[in-house]
């Protein structure tokens, strides 16, 4: 990983967006080229959603969820350039991006007590050095107060065909539907996040409009 440039105290970057509107490739690229920790929260709800499923606990058994998160660690190792969430010192691996994880993962990110811990978890995170926080909250919910937002979408028949181009069964549709439907902490764009559209655009293009605002902003670019 490049050094931090010169920047006094950590610096959040919020990236939100639905399934498969391309924040994760933002938001890894962005990191590097900042030098800062890239942090997908994603990922934290899916290693969660595993370790219910692992327990044979059904995710909509809001109570024994609850708690199952109260004798639950999550780790982060942070020893590469994207940060790995550990649960109980476990690394779940390709099993995050399994089928029966992304089926039930936004029943387990609708409980107000799995978000108010990884909320927490991610702050803390934040705090102690500048990221790259890509999820559905992060502008909105975790980081309000950074000035860098940034809503990634895409059109639906677009992000259903980057999913099954990467060979993965995810019913993102469901999964939006469940994500901004929800009480706690539901999808929608910050107040003052620059809301970009990928549909027609590639990687390149969509960083080159990141950070163009985040230098405008004064950032380092
Ligand atoms: O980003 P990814 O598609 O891996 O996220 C999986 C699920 O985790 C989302 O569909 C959503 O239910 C949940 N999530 C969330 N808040 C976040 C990040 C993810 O509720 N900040």
């Amino acid at each position: 990983m490049e050094a931090e440039k010169s920047v006094d105290l950590p610096v959040i970057v919020a990236i939100d967006g639905p399934a498969a509107s391309g924040k994760s490739s933002v938001a890894r690229r962005l990191a590097a080229d900042l030098g800062f920790l890239h942090v997908n929260t994603g990922a934290m709800y899916r290693a969660f959603t595993w370790q219910v499923l692992q327990n044979g606990i059904d995710p909509r058994d809001t109570d024994a969820v609850s708690a199952l998160l109260e004798t639950t660690q999550f780790g982060l190792d942070v020893g590469g350039d994207t940060a790995v969430i550990l649960i109980n010192g476990v690394d779940p691996g390709g099993a995050l991006q399994e089928a029966v994880v992304a089926a039930n993962v936004s029943t387990i990110a609708a409980n107000p007590d799995v978000r108010s811990r990884l909320v927490a978890e991610q702050r803390a995170l934040g705090e102690a050095r500048s990221v790259v926080m890509e999820g559905r909250d992060i502008g909105t919910v975790v980081f309000p107060a950074t000035p860098h937002k940034f809503f990634i979408d895409a059109r639906p028949e677009i992000r259903q065909a980057r999913r099954e181009a990467q060979g993965l069964v995810d019913s993102i549709h469901d999964r939006d539907r469940q994500d901004t439907s929800r009480k706690a902490d539901p999808l929608r764009p910050a107040e003052g996040a620059e809301i970009i559209d990928t549909s027609d655009h590639d990687l390149e293009a969509v960083l080159a409009i990141v950070k163009e605002r985040l230098a405008a902003q004064g950032l380092p670019f």
